[in-house]
């Protein structure tokens, strides 16, 4: 039994271009990060390319065929002020898709104990027919809706530590109280959304911070909304979008999170799920835009998951 991680060569083709903070020497300051020896446990993958039918249980197809439309042969194009595609993106897209989707599937299967996905684009801004935030396709909600659809999972949760709110997973899971979304992030901040208010049908738990907020509020927001909601919630499947870029040296926040409160919110979400889902856990990659704080962050998240194993 271990630890699984997916990754795929394709998502470095992912050209943002000059001086764009989501780019492609984030995989290799990860990938460099869980070479060393701590890291030999891991069972190493590359990603399998989503279906479409796949990325459709959550994308209208007009919206697939729309973002396959917009990938240029050369250069760049831009879908919004933040998100931009290149030749590569569209591999890149369906790998970064296809690795939670895997990942599900092996942990389903008990395969391995958790995964966790090193995989760009990034996912969470994604809303079902609108890509912004740097996301195209949104990865983890696609990961939730194939353990629905593919292993009878009946009750998942997305649980979200991204500094950014993930509008697109909360979008997606909205009307739906057997899916689950539960996100620290700073307000205010992109993309706006993200308040308290905000409910869903009783099945969204947003716990904003405020810019300088660090170690103790972030804790409090886990302790006092999102895990006891979690536990209420009871998942059969826990999925984490787990962004570094509430880290204190990371550029694009003013939330002031070290490696060991990375640690510390890795352990919780192992407890509720090794007490609600037999241990199901698949984590993917989301922000994290300080290359050090980045592999130094994602190196303690991988190695508590891998001690749960
Ligand atoms: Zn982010």
């Amino acid at each position: 039994m271990t630890t699984l991680l997916l990754t795929h060569p394709a998502c470095l083709e992912h050209d943002t271009g000059f001086g764009h903070p989501e780019r492609a020497d984030r995989l290799r300051a990860i990938d460099d990060a869980l070479s060393g020896g701590t890291f030999k446990g891991l069972k190493r993958e590359e990603a399998p390319r989503a279906e479409l039918g796949q990325i459709e249980r959550l994308h209208p197809q007009a919206y697939v065929k729309m973002v396959h439309a917009e990938i240029p042969e050369r250069d760049h194009n831009w879908l919004d002020p933040d998100t931009v595609v290149s030749p590569g993106s569209w591999e890149a897209a369906l790998r970064a898709a296809g690795a939670i989707i895997q990942a599900v599937d092996q942990v389903a299967a008990g395969a391995v104990d958790n995964a966790f996905c090193a995989v760009r684009p990034p996912g969470h801004h994604a809303e079902p027919s609108h890509a912004m935030g740097f996301c195209l396709f949104n990865n983890v909600a696609l990961g939730a809706l194939h353990a629905r659809a593919a292993h009878g999972a009946k009750r998942v949760a997305v649980v979200d530590f991204d500094v950014h709110h993930g509008n697109g997973t909360q979008a997606a899971f909205w009307t739906d109280k057997d899916l689950f979304y539960g996100s620290t992030h700073q307000m205010p901040l992109f993309p706006g959304t993200g308040a308290l208010s905000e409910t869903g049908v009783g099945n969204i738990f947003n716990a904003p911070l405020a810019p300088g907020d660090g170690s103790e509020e972030f804790r409090a927001g886990f302790e006092d909304r999102i895990l006891p909601a979690l536990h209420a919630f009871a998942p059969d499947f826990l999925l984490v979008s787990a962004g570094f870029d509430a880290h204190l040296k990371d550029p694009l926040a003013q939330i002031r999170l070290l490696e060991p409160d990375f640690a510390w919110v890795t352990e919780k979400l192992l407890e509720a799920a090794a007490k609600h889902t037999g241990g199901k856990l698949v984590s993917s990659l989301e922000g994290g835009y300080d290359l050090d704080a980045l592999a130094a962050s994602t190196a303690v998240h991988v190695q508590v998951l891998m001690s749960a194993t």
